[in-house]
């Protein structure tokens, strides 16, 4: 008897979704791909703002050789993915200023770093920096492929040689701890210390309660570079929904889907969209598992824990304010204070940022015929914030003071003119929330110890057996490469199911 191939419809087109959508394709399955929004990329996009073009989600773009794999399994050899992607490295890949004066540019090319540090901070730091990147990349080799690029059904799995050896050397390098720590053993300044460890808010805790494990991600980002595409972050979506569709997949878009539907024993048959119902074997599910929760008629069950949040503000100077700047396309300025800064926006009663860190994006440095128009250049000015189920703040009310008080600061701390922004949207807790994302936090439910690896939302809906989530809310977790990774695993859930391997579970 023939076998049609099996039916997938994948919910969402941001990363996560063109990603499972890419391997599910690769295996053999029908995919249709549905989205609420007009176009690809979901929380990574470049939009039109009164005719000034900005990078409104992820700006910081890191191990884009998994963009290449989801473009490998739908047959674009690597020289043609790199030429669609036209990715160019962001150099220096961070500049960090700090209260006291001191700036470091941290260059793309990690063998150049310990130069650049030891130039700022001296040689006894830049050799301490070398150490610390050689570890880094280290706990990365142990990792990546043995605990994250990987589906884990139960404590059996960890039980093989691989995942004891990988679990060993991770000991050896004392990652158990905590990861402030870990980076103090090679970096005694504090300001170096923040370098290696503020990326622990990707993950939504702070450095201080962060453990070691985290060391992942200073890797990818300091360790291996940041890259940027041409014509803005948008253009990673475009070009993996163009691979999808030339595959022979479907996008829908302006297509929200409106419930899932199970047959009496849990088991998905089909999608709705407002009154039409597409029947499909598998589903595979990229919003938030409370998103999810309401498409099935369930109620989830315990409540999570969510990363702070941020206000993003974008805006627009006139080309040339920014030349009086020490300033890249990613600037990083810190106040004086830093446990508290945590404190104040990851705490269970959260409030605003009292002397605060900021992320000034600028995409114009590599980039200006996108980024700077009619004599104006598109900059932006990320503040994290606390959630609204730590802080429920009127932003209504407070948004526009606080975007004052913040340009204002940045004016005050050497960046002149940017008071004089003209600001063209300001996203805030509220209105990510307005978008559907539970808390106020595009940043998903935060890597606490509860809700990391095995013990973070499933890929595997509890009820229903051929639903499966990727994206931010499951594992690995959130951020652009882990949700990249997230679709081959949903991906290799949904095939290995359908191929009856997995099938009475
Ligand atoms: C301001 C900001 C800055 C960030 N900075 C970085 C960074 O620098 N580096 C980094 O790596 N990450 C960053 N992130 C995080 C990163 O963007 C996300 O973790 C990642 O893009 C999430 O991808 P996803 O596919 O899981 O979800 P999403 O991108 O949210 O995609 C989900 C998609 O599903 C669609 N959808 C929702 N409900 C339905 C429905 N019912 N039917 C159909 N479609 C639906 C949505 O419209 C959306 O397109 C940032 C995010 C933001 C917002």
């Amino acid at each position: 008897m023939a076998t049609r191939a099996p039916r997938v419809a994948v919910i969402g087109a941001g990363l996560a979704g063109l990603a499972a959508a890419a391997h599910l394709r690769a295996n053999g399955a029908e995919v249709t791909v549905f989205e609420a929004e007009d176009s690809p990329g979901g929380l990574v996009r470049t939009e039109s703002i009164g005719g000034h073009r900005f990078d409104t989600g992820a700006t910081v773009l890191t191990m884009p050789s998994l963009i290449v794999d989801a473009l490998g399994a739908l047959g674009v050899a690597a020289d043609e993915a790199d030429r669609r992607l036209a990715l160019r490295p962001v150099d220096p890949g961070y500049v960090m200023n700090y209260a006291d004066g001191t700036s470091l540019a941290v260059p793309h090319d990690a063998a150049a770093i310990p130069a650049a540090v030891a130039s700022v901070f001296g040689e006894q730091a830049g050799d301490g920096v070398a150490d610390l990147l050689q570890w880094l990349r280290r706990v990365y080799d142990a990792e990546f492929d043995t605990f994250i690029d990987r589906n884990f059904d139960g404590l059996a799995d960890l039980a093989d040689a691989r995942t004891r050896r990988s679990a060993a050397e991770l000991v050896r390098l004392r990652t158990l701890g905590g990861l402030t720590g870990a980076i103090a053993r090679f970096v005694a300044d504090e300001r170096l210390q923040r370098v290696f460890t503020f990326q622990a808010l990707y993950a939504g805790v702070p450095p201080r309660r962060a453990r070691a494990i985290y060391a992942i991600i200073p890797d990818m980002d300091i360790g291996r570079g940041v890259f940027a595409p041409e014509g803005g972050m948008g253009r990673v979506g475009r070009v993996l929904a163009d691979a999808l569709t030339d595959s022979g997949a479907d996008i829908e878009y302006r297509t929200p889907i409106t419930a899932i539907r199970r047959d009496p024993h849990g088991r998905v048959s089909g999608v709705a969209a407002g009154d039409s119902v597409v029947d499909v074997d598998a589903v595979v599910a990229t919003l938030e598992r409370d998103g999810v929760a309401q498409l099935t008629g369930e109620r989830p069950r315990r409540r999570l824990r969510y990363s702070p949040s941020a206000v993003v503000i974008h805006g627009l100077l006139p080309a040339g304010t920014t030349d009086r700047w020490r300033a890249g396309h990613h600037t990083l300025d810190f106040g004086t204070a830093w446990t508290q800064t945590f404190a104040e926006i990851t705490g269970r009663r959260g409030r605003l940022m009292s002397d605060g860190s900021f992320l000034i994006t600028r995409s114009a440095v590599g980039d200006p015929s996108t980024f700077v128009a009619d004599g104006f250049e598109s900059v932006s000015v990320l503040a994290p914030a606390p959630n609204l189920d730590s802080a429920d703040l009127d932003w209504d009310r407070i948004a526009e003071p606080y975007v004052e008080e913040v340009v204002g600061t940045l004016a005050s701390r050497g960046y002149p003119g940017i008071d004089g922004m003209r600001v063209v949207r300001v996203d805030h807790p509220k209105t990510w929330s307005q978008a559907g994302l539970p808390a106020g936090t595009p940043f998903s439910a935060a890597h606490t110890a509860s809700q990391t690896g095995p013990l973070r939302t499933a890929n595997v809906w509890p009820t229903s057996p051929n639903l499966v989530l990727a994206g931010s809310a499951t594992v690995p977790g959130v951020g652009i490469p882990p949700v990249l990774v997230s679709g081959g695993l949903a991906a290799a859930r949904v095939t290995e199911l359908l191929r009856g391997r997995d099938g009475g579970r």
